[in-house]
């Protein structure tokens, strides 16, 4: 066993969390070699199988070739048949084949999500299901299973770096472009593969590195919304979870703008990444490593699944968008005294107005946005009247759930105000500061400003994200309290 994942158990530990029996708790395999994999994979699998016969298993990838080893042109799907089919019959799925799609158009969908859900179907006396690959394969087979089969064993195997998607209960599904995050099935096991992993290519795994760093910003709008009485709960759970691996993280930035993945650092962020997933399914929330990075990151999907545009690596985008976070605190680190009088209330009249209004100027073509007539974009959004109205109707009854809460806690903001010194204080143990985090994000080689993530974004693009940002979700994030404020998103974070 890894250092960094005995880590993971000691935490635990710490913590009193017994983690051999909290469902919510995966069990982790970090596997040196592919024969680790193997035998760590049937001696755990051993008690849930019918010893009378070959037991079933069903596998879920993209489609995508994937080099098992650095110095391999084996592909991945290939070698792990190879070793499961030795103790079990195996099914393979390749989703972008069975939907006649290219593997980047698949998306966490309800389009996807149903064709998923039908191969699943076909497989009744299948009790073991195996996602291959990264976020999207995983949190749709995670939550097909969740709708159609939750007593199903299921099994994730990372083949890049990228989400906390492995280990956490939880699935990002996109409904109307509007991204939403939903319980989802608990995951059994997580096998992560050196071997594999470090053969990912190294922009997938600098992303997922990228959305580790919500890690030093998103507990400050938790905290932010809690003292404000936005949020009615806080805790510190996951931060202390996190904690350990919080230095180490820093540490190894600089591994990420290099060539290859070093295997220090690839078991560093596997194990990183398998304690972000737990410590959120601990929380019962995605809050502690989903803040205002994250909200501009939807707020950026949003424009690209409405124009069926790809969408950018989502840690490359949460990173850039983690400085802009970042930028956001150190300003209101700065507010000495609150102007009230600036202060914004909204009804639902105006949200709506407001609302329509940015969705008659969002940019969603992103580079191509200027070659696009007037009548070309009237055309388009009549064709996508139901999908924008859909979403729009999402974000309005959203926005007005905190809103309301804000109208309450505005009457007694004076309480917050004699506070406000305390707060910031203890705001800043919580997060880093801006300059640091824009360290970090060069020495991973991450976007520091929106045209450098791939593909890329425009200025354009990601101003109309910050200021849409207090509507993306119902959730606090400090964008909605600077535009409370009366402030500009835009002038306070903007890169
Ligand atoms: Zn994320």
């Amino acid at each position: 066993m890894s250092i960094w994942f005995e880590k993971l158990i000691k935490t635990f530990e710490n913590e009193k969390i017994d983690y051999l029996a909290n469902p919510n708790i995966p069990k982790q395999f970090y596997c040196k070699e592919f024969s680790d994999f193997n035998s760590y994979f049937f001696q755990t699998l051993k008690v849930s199988l019918d010893q009378s016969k070959k037991n079933k298993i069903f596998i879920l990838h993209d489609g995508v070739f994937k080099k098992s080893a650095l110095n391999s042109s084996e592909n991945i799907i290939d070698k792990i048949i190879e070793i499961l089919s030795e103790n079990f019959i195996v099914t393979v799925k390749n989703l972008s084949f069975e939907c006649q799609v290219n593997s980047l158009d698949i998306h966490a969908s309800e389009e996807y999500l149903k064709k998923t859900s039908e191969l699943i179907q076909n497989e009744e006396s299948c009790n073991i299901f195996i996602a291959l690959g990264s976020g999207t394969i995983t949190d749709l087979l995670k939550h097909a299973l969740f709708i159609s089969n939750p007593n199903a064993i299921f099994i994730s195997i990372p083949t890049a770096m990228t989400v906390t998607a492995f280990t956490s209960s939880f699935s990002v599904v996109d409904i109307s472009g509007a991204k939403r995050t939903r319980p989802s099935k608990l995951i059994y096991a997580t096998f992560w593969i050196e071997s594999l992993l470090q053969a990912a290519p190294m922009q997938l795994s600098r992303a997922g590195y990228g959305d580790l760093l919500a890690r030093f910003v998103a507990y400050g709008d938790w905290y932010l919304g809690y003292k404000l009485g936005i949020s009615e709960k806080y805790d510190e759970l996951a931060f202390r979870l996190m904690d350990a691996y919080a230095e180490p993280i820093k540490q190894i930035a600089k591994e990420f703008g290099k060539e290859n993945l070093s295997q220090s650092a690839s078991e560093i962020s596997a194990a990183t990444l398998a304690m972000a997933g737990i410590a959120m399914s601990l929380s019962g929330e995605t809050t502690p490593l989903s803040g205002y990075e994250h909200v501009i990151s939807h707020g950026l999907d949003f424009l690209r699944l409405i124009s069926n545009r790809p969408l950018v690596l989502h840690g490359e985008q949460v990173a850039l968008a983690s400085l802009t976070s970042a930028m956001s605190f150190d300003w209101i680190f700065e507010i000495e005294k609150f102007d009230l009088k600036k202060m914004r209330s909204m009804s639902e009249k105006d949200t709506r107005q407001i609302i329509n209004h940015f969705f008659n100027s969002a940019p969603f073509f992103g580079r191509e946005e200027e070659k696009y007539l007037d009548s070309e974009r009237k055309l388009f959004e009549a064709q996508s009247a139901d999908t924008l109205n859909s979403a729009k109707e999402i974000f309005i009854k959203d926005y007005l759930i905190k809103s309301s809460k804000w109208d309450i806690s505005k009457e007694t903001f004076s309480i917050f105000i004699n506070e406000w010194p305390v707060i910031k204080e203890y705001l800043k143990k919580l997060t880093i500061r801006s300059n640091e985090m824009q360290e970090l994000l060069e020495l991973a080689c991450l976007p520091t400003f929106p045209e450098a993530t791939t593909p890329n974004t425009t200025a354009l693009e990601y101003r109309w994200a910050l200021r849409f940002s207090p509507f993306i979700r119902s959730r606090f994030c400090i964008a909605d309290f600077i535009f409370w404020l009366g402030e500009d998103t835009c002038t306070v974070g903007a890169i």
